[in-house]
């Protein structure tokens, strides 16, 4: 059993500890290695290079080590003589620790002797600890069984001494536990402490567990288990149930911190199964690696990363076809103890890549440039050099073998997401996929791939809501209420990462809370649209959609600029698709270009799916002949409500006060309103056409839409007394108003037309609208799309459904 730096690190991790231990040990021999306390091997480090740089503060720094030790040891050890005994063992190593650093002060020179020597301290105190809070434990000196030698200036294991040691300290013990520091070793040929490399108890458990023949090895750490993702970066990582050595392997190697990569050989030589759990939460099932591979049907078990990447390409046009250019590149780097991860080398065979850490670019650039000195000098070559701030990603798992378009899959999201990869290599096990992309683009990468692996339980949409006017308002509400269902039916997540209106934003990478955005909004920092757009950009979130539920024109002018950075656009705003041509088609090819959505349902019949429809039929082969539709909710409203009790200017601000206008009522009363929404439906239909192109016929004059609205607003009444006599004339003709849009044969129109009781438009109520689709299929009895056409919940709900649509690809 194997406790980490977290496990030992305070209080009641230590107690957990004990607990755990004690009950193994009532009915089996444990052996137990500890790390140092959590956090100590760092700080010890520090505190050494302090000392050599002359910084006093060293002094400083050891004392809280000190405390640290002394603080833990009587909160948990009780019993007063047992406590004295251990804190004078404890206090004899921290004096000759405190010796070391001073002799340093003095010297200003750290070997890595001297370095092995001081982070030894960590594991030798957390031992003597452990041991005394177990009854009965007794404590075995790591040096005199784990022994290592040096190769290439690091310590490597020297297994058959350590094998032989090994056994023979253990072979015929009695103790029923035996607490053994981690990490430390001793060098096979002399008394010199070594180590095992940083994180390398997880390795002393695995060799005791290996060489002993242990029924299993316990890993015990502050997660539940082995995780589909660092959980430091993706959230929503959860435990995997069970991993092969294999997978494992693969995961660790390539950044899984949780378990040190040289721990799974041995036990998987000795076929012995690890146990990850969690020392807070010791009744968690925790991961079981062990040598078989369970298809709990996900594609791919696991991913992980490494971000300190640098490339290296070796190319040139003299190198294809020659033979013998791969190993002379990896004999250099070999014989400069440099180890490549990463190798990408195109069929072409004019360039091969490499991925190493960013600490031996230097040193490879160099060792290649030497090797290649020649061809580099004729020209055949071209001198190597390294791209730094990069990262490799890899997924793995063992249901990836012999499945096709998982690459096909990750690429496809990791396009969708604007994710560049610069290089990539999957081995023929099949078992892991490694890639290269910026650095800059690492956490993006992981959420989306997590995402879209379905590795999450759900999935993520990340929203900037833009506007909180009536329908803004209206569409957090209903996000709000319906989280928590969509998450549990539907596996969907809806965060609003971002909230804009006109002068403020607010912006939360993990989901803004819901509940008082109002204030927060107000008491936020002014933000023009510059702003905003950058703020957006800048986060780089995935699975991002941009959500206007404005008005304005500004706002409608970032759309090209969001779509080209892979942000998704879901507009109730009709500027953009109303606009001229050019820019709505551009609009459109870059979501295609790019596959992501630009989609604006409700710019036309609030939620009535119209827009979705006329897509449908083009996609299936329809064309659209005819288009006949009363798209004004408001003018609708307006003709529906006026009596010889409510006259025009009263029914104009009844239809605003409900929210069914726009806010400037002027844009729906001139017809505008209207023209852009035929404009979209042509459009949509697959015809070109501009605003400028439709012929309006304006029942209002003119000068009324000049001045300034407090000018319309005064000047309104003025109609009243026309309108109420022709009113009555039209009643008496049994025929209502209706603002007809229409288009057909290239030509559009909008006009105020009287219909009469057989016209499908007659009996439309309130603020419905109605459309009338004549298409090559529906001609005879046209299609007929009819209901709400305005309102804010309606609107919002519309907005809602693309939201949705996006969710669903
Ligand atoms: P210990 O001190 O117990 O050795 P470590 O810090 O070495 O603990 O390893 C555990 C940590 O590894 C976790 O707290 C977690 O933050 C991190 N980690 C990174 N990747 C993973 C992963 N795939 N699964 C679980 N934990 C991970
Ligand atoms: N204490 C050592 C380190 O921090 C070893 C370990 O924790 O496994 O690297
Ligand atoms: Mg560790």
């Amino acid at each position: 059993m194997k406790f980490g730096g977290t496990s030992v690190g305070s209080v009641n991790s230590i107690l957990n500890l004990k607990g755990i231990v004690e009950s193994a040990a009532s009915n089996e021999q444990v052996i137990v290695v500890v790390s140092a306390l959590g956090g100590i091997t760092d700080k010890l480090i520090r505190t050494a290079n302090m000392a050599v740089n002359g910084d006093n503060a060293f002094n400083k720094e050891f004392q809280e080590i000190v405390t640290r030790h002394h603080e833990l040891i009587s909160a948990i050890i009780p019993d007063n003589a047992r406590c004295s005994d251990l804190l004078q063992e404890v206090d004899m190593l921290l004096n000759e620790l405190n010796n070391i650093y001073q002799g340093l002060a003095l010297i200003n020179n750290l070997t890595p002797k001297s370095e092995a020597t001081i982070v030894s301290y960590g594991e030798r105190i957390s031992s003597r600890i452990v041991t005394a809070l177990i009854d009965g434990a007794a404590r075995f000196n790591a040096r005199n069984f784990i022994k290592t030698e040096t190769k290439h200036g690091k310590y490597i294991l020297a297994d058959e001494k350590t094998d032989r040691l090994i056994h023979q300290h253990f072979d015929n013990t009695k103790e029923q536990v035996i607490v053994v520091p981690g990490f430390i070793a001793q060098d096979k040929e002399n008394d010199e402490i070594t180590n095992l490399g940083r994180g390398g108890s997880d390795y002393t458990a695995a060799i005791l567990a290996a060489t002993l023949k242990a029924d299993c090895l316990e890993i015990w750490t502050d997660v539940d288990g082995f995780m589909t993702a660092d959980p430091r970066v993706i959230n929503n990582a959860y435990t995997i149930g069970h991993l092969s050595y294999v997978e494992a392997t693969e995961l660790c190697n390539f950044g899984a911190k949780v378990v040190y990569p040289p721990t799974i050989y041995p036990v998987f030589k000795a076929n012995i199964p690890i146990k990850i759990k969690n020392t807070f939460n010791p009744d968690a099932d925790g991961t079981v690696i062990d040598d078989h591979s369970e298809d709990e049907g996900r594609l791919i078990k696991g991913i992980s990363s490494i971000n300190d990447t640098d490339l290296l390409t070796v190319q040139g046009l003299g190198m294809v076809g020659v033979v013998g250019v791969n190993q002379r590149i990896f004999r250099a780097l070999a014989d400069a103890n440099i180890s490549v991860f990463l190798v990408a080398q195109a069929s072409s065979e004019n360039s091969t890549s490499l991925g190493l850490r960013h600490v031996d670019a230097e040193k490879a650039c160099e060792v290649l440039n030497k090797e290649f000195e020649k061809e580099i000098s004729m020209g055949l070559m071209e001198s190597v050099r390294a791209t730094s701030e990069l990262s490799t990603v890899a997924i793995v798992g063992e249901n990836m073998r012999h499945n096709a378009g998982i690459i096909g899959k990750l690429f496809q999201t990791l396009g969708r997401n604007g994710i560049n990869v610069i290089a990539c290599a999957q081995g023929g096990q099949e078992t892991n996929i490694s890639f290269v992309i910026k650095s800059e683009l690492l956490r993006k990468t992981l959420n989306v791939i997590h995402d879209s692996f379905f590795l999450s339980e759900y999935k993520v949409l990340n929203l900037f809501i833009c506007g909180i006017g009536t329908v803004g308002s209206s569409l957090i509400e209903q996000i709000a209420s319906q989280k928590e269902k969509l998450k549990k039916e539907h596996g969907l997540k809806l965060n609003i990462v971002g909230i804009a209106n006109s002068r403020h934003a607010i912006f939360d990478r993990e989901g803004l809370d819901l509940t008082n955005y109002r204030t927060a909004l107000s008491e936020s920092k002014e933000c023009d649209i510059k702003r905003l757009r950058d703020e957006i950009i800048h986060m780089n979130i995935f699975n991002p959609v941009f959500v206007d539920c404005t008005a304005n024109g500004e706002v409608a002018s970032l759309y090209a600029d969001l779509l080209s950075h892979n942000i998704n656009v879901v507009a109730a705003n009709k500027i953009a698709a109303s606009s001229d041509y050019g820019t709505y088609s551009t609009l459109k090819h870059i979501a295609r270009q790019r596959n992501i959505k630009f989609l604006f349902e409700t710019n036309v019949g609030a939620g009535l799916p119209i827009i979705n429809t006329i897509n449908d039929l083009i996609n299936s082969g329809d064309k659209i002949l005819k288009i006949e539709a009363v798209l004004s909710g408001t003018l609708n409203f307006i003709f529906n409500v006026l009596s010889k009790d409510v006259p025009l200017s009263e029914a104009v601000r009844l239809a605003q006060e409900k929210g069914y206008s726009e806010p400037d009522p002027r844009i729906d009363l001139c017809g505008k309103d209207v023209i852009r929404k035929l404009v979209i439906l042509a459009r949509e239909a697959g015809y070109s056409i501009e605003q400028g192109d439709v012929e309006a016929n304006l029942f209002i004059p003119q000068e009324l839409f000049d001045g300034s609205i407090e000018n319309f607003w005064a000047k309104l009444p003025q109609l009243d007394a026309r309108f109420e006599e022709e009113r009555q004339q039209l009643a008496a003709e049994k025929k209502h108003w209706r603002f007809i849009a229409r288009y057909e044969n290239g030509k559009g129109s909008v006009s105020l037309s009287k219909v009469d009781d057989r016209h499908p438009f007659y009996h439309l109520e309130g603020s419905n609208n109605i459309v009338l689709l004549t298409t090559e299929r529906y001609k005879e009895y046209p299609m007929l799309i009819q209901g709400y056409g305005a309102g804010a919940s309606v609107t919002a709900a519309g907005v809602f459904a693309d939201i949705m649509r996006i969710a669903n690809i």
